[in-house]
Protein backbone atom coordinates (compact mmCIF):
# COMPACT_ATOMS: atom_id res chain seq x y z
CA UNK A 1 0.00 0.00 0.00
CA UNK A 2 0.99 3.64 -1.14
CA UNK A 3 1.66 5.64 2.09
CA UNK A 4 0.28 9.29 0.59
CA UNK A 5 3.25 11.33 2.21
CA UNK A 6 6.35 9.20 1.53
CA UNK A 7 8.10 10.57 -1.18
CA UNK A 8 9.41 6.90 -2.97
CA UNK A 9 5.62 6.22 -3.04
CA UNK A 10 5.25 9.02 -4.88
CA UNK A 11 8.27 8.43 -6.87
CA UNK A 12 6.85 5.30 -7.57
CA UNK A 13 3.28 6.45 -8.52
CA UNK A 14 4.81 9.26 -10.86
CA UNK A 15 3.29 11.82 -8.86
CA UNK A 16 6.88 13.58 -8.53
CA UNK A 17 9.52 13.28 -11.25
CA UNK A 18 12.89 11.14 -11.14
CA UNK A 19 15.59 10.27 -12.88
CA UNK A 20 14.67 6.12 -13.49
CA UNK A 21 17.23 4.38 -14.75
CA UNK A 22 14.80 0.80 -14.16
CA UNK A 23 11.62 -0.21 -13.63
CA UNK A 24 9.71 -3.41 -13.52
CA UNK A 25 6.72 -5.24 -11.67
CA UNK A 26 8.85 -5.38 -7.93
CA UNK A 27 10.93 -2.01 -8.03
CA UNK A 28 12.34 1.05 -9.86
CA UNK A 29 16.08 2.40 -9.82
CA UNK A 30 16.87 6.45 -10.30
CA UNK A 31 19.78 8.67 -9.71
CA UNK A 32 19.89 10.03 -5.82
CA UNK A 33 18.69 13.67 -6.17
CA UNK A 34 21.34 14.32 -3.02
CA UNK A 35 24.71 12.28 -4.40
CA UNK A 36 27.46 10.95 -2.58
CA UNK A 37 29.48 10.17 -6.29
CA UNK A 38 28.56 11.00 -9.35
CA UNK A 39 25.57 7.55 -10.64
CA UNK A 40 24.93 7.28 -7.01
CA UNK A 41 21.54 5.45 -7.75
CA UNK A 42 18.50 4.32 -4.78
CA UNK A 43 16.98 1.07 -5.61
CA UNK A 44 13.23 0.83 -4.01
CA UNK A 45 10.49 -1.53 -3.63
CA UNK A 46 7.45 -0.45 -5.89
CA UNK A 47 5.50 -1.42 -2.33
CA UNK A 48 5.64 1.07 0.86
CA UNK A 49 7.73 -0.96 3.82
CA UNK A 50 9.34 1.16 5.99
CA UNK A 51 12.12 -1.58 7.46
CA UNK A 52 13.64 -4.27 5.10
CA UNK A 53 12.79 -6.60 7.91
CA UNK A 54 9.10 -5.91 7.33
CA UNK A 55 10.01 -7.25 3.32
CA UNK A 56 8.79 -10.98 2.84
CA UNK A 57 11.45 -12.70 1.52
CA UNK A 58 10.57 -13.05 -1.77
CA UNK A 59 10.17 -9.51 -2.48
CA UNK A 60 13.25 -8.49 -1.12
CA UNK A 61 14.72 -11.27 -3.48
CA UNK A 62 13.32 -9.73 -6.40
CA UNK A 63 14.25 -5.67 -5.46
CA UNK A 64 17.82 -7.09 -4.28
CA UNK A 65 18.15 -9.29 -7.09
CA UNK A 66 17.95 -6.47 -9.19
CA UNK A 67 21.82 -4.94 -7.83
CA UNK A 68 24.32 -6.60 -9.83
CA UNK A 69 22.83 -5.00 -13.36
CA UNK A 70 22.60 -1.94 -11.82
CA UNK A 71 25.88 -1.88 -10.35
CA UNK A 72 27.51 -2.95 -13.78
CA UNK A 73 26.21 0.06 -15.33
CA UNK A 74 26.99 2.41 -12.36
CA UNK A 75 30.20 1.12 -12.29
CA UNK A 76 30.47 1.38 -16.47
CA UNK A 77 29.48 4.88 -16.10
CA UNK A 78 31.67 6.14 -12.93
CA UNK A 79 34.44 4.85 -13.93
CA UNK A 80 34.32 4.03 -10.35
CA UNK A 81 36.77 1.47 -8.33
CA UNK A 82 34.35 -0.11 -6.51
CA UNK A 83 30.80 0.61 -5.28
CA UNK A 84 29.24 0.22 -2.05
CA UNK A 85 25.41 -1.00 -1.23
CA UNK A 86 24.10 0.77 1.68
CA UNK A 87 20.14 -0.19 2.98
CA UNK A 88 19.59 2.01 6.04
CA UNK A 89 16.91 0.84 8.72
CA UNK A 90 15.48 3.35 11.20
CA UNK A 91 16.66 6.74 12.24
CA UNK A 92 19.29 5.18 13.97
CA UNK A 93 20.89 4.01 11.02
CA UNK A 94 20.32 7.23 9.12
CA UNK A 95 17.29 6.38 7.12
CA UNK A 96 15.72 9.85 6.14
CA UNK A 97 13.36 8.52 4.04
CA UNK A 98 10.99 5.36 5.67
CA UNK A 99 10.59 3.42 2.43
CA UNK A 100 12.73 0.90 1.57
CA UNK A 101 15.80 1.65 -0.43
CA UNK A 102 19.22 -0.34 -1.29
CA UNK A 103 21.53 2.95 -2.11
CA UNK A 104 24.48 1.95 -5.44
CA UNK A 105 27.59 4.26 -4.34
CA UNK A 106 29.82 4.37 -6.77
CA UNK A 107 33.88 4.54 -4.51
CA UNK A 108 37.50 5.60 -5.35
CA UNK A 109 40.10 5.41 -3.53
CA UNK A 110 40.95 8.75 -0.95
CA UNK A 111 37.19 9.44 -2.11
CA UNK A 112 37.32 10.71 1.27
CA UNK A 113 33.50 9.64 1.58
CA UNK A 114 35.06 6.86 4.49
CA UNK A 115 32.55 4.74 7.24
CA UNK A 116 33.79 5.00 10.81
CA UNK A 117 34.43 1.38 11.37
CA UNK A 118 35.19 1.44 15.19
CA UNK A 119 35.40 -2.39 15.43
CA UNK A 120 35.28 -3.30 19.41
CA UNK A 121 36.40 -6.15 21.09
CA UNK A 122 34.67 -8.96 23.16
CA UNK A 123 35.42 -9.89 26.79
CA UNK A 124 35.85 -13.41 27.07
CA UNK A 125 32.17 -15.30 26.93
CA UNK A 126 30.77 -12.81 25.40
CA UNK A 127 30.64 -13.92 21.98
CA UNK A 128 29.03 -16.98 22.82
CA UNK A 129 26.45 -15.13 24.93
CA UNK A 130 25.35 -13.61 21.85
CA UNK A 131 25.61 -16.59 19.42
CA UNK A 132 23.60 -18.30 21.70
CA UNK A 133 20.86 -15.22 22.17
CA UNK A 134 21.02 -14.88 17.91
CA UNK A 135 20.16 -19.02 17.90
CA UNK A 136 17.75 -18.50 20.42
CA UNK A 137 16.17 -15.88 18.22
CA UNK A 138 15.97 -17.42 15.38
CA UNK A 139 14.35 -20.82 16.74
P1 LIG B 1 18.51 7.37 3.57
O1 LIG B 1 19.28 8.29 4.46
O2 LIG B 1 19.14 6.01 3.44
O3 LIG B 1 17.05 7.31 3.95
O4 LIG B 1 18.63 8.01 2.12
C1 LIG B 1 17.61 8.71 1.50
C2 LIG B 1 18.17 9.20 0.17
O5 LIG B 1 17.09 9.60 -0.65
C3 LIG B 1 19.12 10.39 0.29
O6 LIG B 1 20.38 10.03 -0.24
C4 LIG B 1 18.42 11.48 -0.54
O7 LIG B 1 19.32 12.27 -1.28
C5 LIG B 1 17.52 10.67 -1.44
N1 LIG B 1 16.32 11.35 -1.90
C6 LIG B 1 15.39 11.99 -1.12
N2 LIG B 1 14.42 12.49 -1.91
C7 LIG B 1 14.72 12.14 -3.18
C8 LIG B 1 14.09 12.37 -4.45
N3 LIG B 1 12.97 13.08 -4.56
N4 LIG B 1 14.71 11.89 -5.57
C9 LIG B 1 15.85 11.19 -5.46
N5 LIG B 1 16.49 10.94 -4.30
C10 LIG B 1 15.93 11.41 -3.17
ZN1 LIG C 1 6.56 4.69 0.43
Amino acid sequence: MAQADCVFCKIVAGQIPSAKVYEDDACIAFLDIGPLADAHLLLVPRAHYEWISDMPAEQVAAVAGRIPQLARAVMKVSRAEGFNVLQNNGKASGQAVPHVHFHIIPRREGDGLGYRWNAGRYPAGKLEELQQAVLRALA
